[in-house]
C-alpha cells in the first residue's frame, strides 16, 4: 500500500487522513501547528514533523490547505527538497492557474500532479462521502482512484489540472449565493413573523429547498452554533477565485458581485472566522 504524506490537519485534513489510516494507509500527517500533528498520532495517524520526512517518506503527497499561496509555498519547498514519491494530490481550493504550473513543475520532476478539491464539507469528510472533482491526466486519476474511494461518494474526473478547481469554484460561487439567500430568506422571515422553523420545514419541501438551507439552519444557525465548520473568510476567498476565473472567461457575474462585496463587508466586521453560515447573523443586522 502507498505511504501517504497528508499535509494540512484542518477541519477537513484531518478527517480525511483519518479515513485513510482507517483503510489501512501509513499515513505521515503534517501540519503548521504541531497540537494538530499530536491529536493525529492519537488517531493513529504517524507525525511527520517536517516537510523533508514526507519529501523522503511519501509516495503519494496530498495537501489541504486554506489559500492558493499555502499550497505553492510547500510545494514549492518539496520541489526545493526533491520529491522521492510519484504523486501529488492538492485537494485544497486553490486556483486553476496555480495548479497548470505546479503540474508543469512536477512533470519536469517525474511527478504526477492532480487538482482533487472536495465538496460535502466537514460532514462529508467525516463520512467520506465527499464529492470529488479531479484534474489531471487520466492514467493519474485512476491511479489515485482507491484513495478517492476511502475519502468521497462521487468521484469525476473533470478533464486536464487545473479543470477540477475550475468546477469547484462554480460550486462555491453557487454556495455563496445560496448563503445569501438563505440568510435574508430567514431575517425576512423573522421580520415578517414568519417562524423560521416553520419556514425551514415547508420550503425543505419546495422548489427552494437546498443542500446549503439543510446545512446552515438546522445544524448552525437552529443550534446557534458560530464556530466553523467551513469559515466565513474561506467563502470569500473562494469567491474572489471564482471572481478571477468569471474575468478571465470574460463573464460579469453580476448578481455573485453584489453578493461578494457582502461577503467582504462581513469579513470586516468580524465575521471571517465564524462558519459561513454566520452570514445571517451579518444580514440580520441590516435594516433600511
Ligand atoms: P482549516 O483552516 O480548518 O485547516 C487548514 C490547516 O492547514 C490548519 O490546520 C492549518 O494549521 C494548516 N496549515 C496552514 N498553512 C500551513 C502550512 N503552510 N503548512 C502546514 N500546515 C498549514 O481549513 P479547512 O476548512 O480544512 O479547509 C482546507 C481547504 O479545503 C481550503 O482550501 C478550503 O477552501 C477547502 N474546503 C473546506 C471545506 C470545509 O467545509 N471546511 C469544504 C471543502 C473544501
Amino acid at each position: 500500500m502507498a505511504v501517504i504524506g497528508f499535509i494540512g490537519l484542518g477541519n477537513m485534513g484531518m478527517p480525511m487522513a483519518r479515513n485513510l489510516v482507517q483503510s489501512g494507509y501509513l499515513v505521515y500527517g503534517f501540519n503548521r501547528s504541531k497540537k494538530k500533528e499530536e491529536m493525529f498520532e492519537e488517531l493513529g495517524g504517524r507525525k511527520a514533523e517536517s516537510l523533508s520526512l514526507i519529501a523522503e517518506k511519501a509516495d503519494v503527497i496530498m495537501t489541504c490547505l486554506p489559500e492558493p499561496k499555502d499550497v505553492q509555498d510547500v510545494l514549492s519547498e518539496l520541489f526545493e527538497l526533491g520529491i522521492g514519491g510519484s504523486q501529488i494530490i492538492d485537494f485544497s481550493t486553490a486556483s486553476p492557474a496555480l495548479h497548470e504550473d505546479m503540474k508543469e513543475k512536477a512533470s519536469r520532476e517525474g511527478v504526477e500532479y492532480l487538482d482533487a478539491p472536495v465538496s460535502g464539507g466537514t460532514a462529508g469528510a467525516e463520512a467520506g462521502t465527499l464529492s470529488i472533482m479531479c484534474g489531471g491526466e487520466e492514467d493519474a486519476f485512476e491511479k489515485a482512484r482507491p484513495l478517492f474511494d476511502v475519502l468521497g461518494a462521487s468521484i469525476t474526473h473533470t478533464g486536464p489540472a487545473g479543470s477540477g478547481t475550475k468546477v469547484k469554484l462554480i460550486n462555491q460561487y453557487m454556495v455563496g449565493m445560496h448563503t445569501a439567500a438563505v440568510g435574508e430568506a430567514l431575517h425576512l422571515a423573522e421580520e415578517s413573523g414568519i417562524d423560521q422553523k416553520l419556514l425551514y420545514d415547508v420550503l425543505s419541501q419546495s422548489f427552494a429547498q437546498s443542500k446549503i438551507f439543510d446545512r446552515h439552519y438546522p445544524d448552525f444557525i437552529a443550534a446557534d452554533r458560530e464556530e466553523p465548520g467551513f469559515a466565513l473568510s474561506l467563502l470569500l476567498k473562494d469567491l474572489n477565485l471564482a471572481g478571477e476565473m468569471a474575468g478571465n472567461a470574460e463573464v460579469p457575474l453580476e448578481a455573485g458581485r453584489k453578493v461578494k462585496e457582502m461577503f467582504e463587508d462581513a469579513d470586516q466586521q468580524g465575521y471571517g472566522n465564524k462558519d459561513m453560515s454566520a452570514f445571517y447573523q451579518y444580514t440580520s443586522g441590516k435594516h433600511y
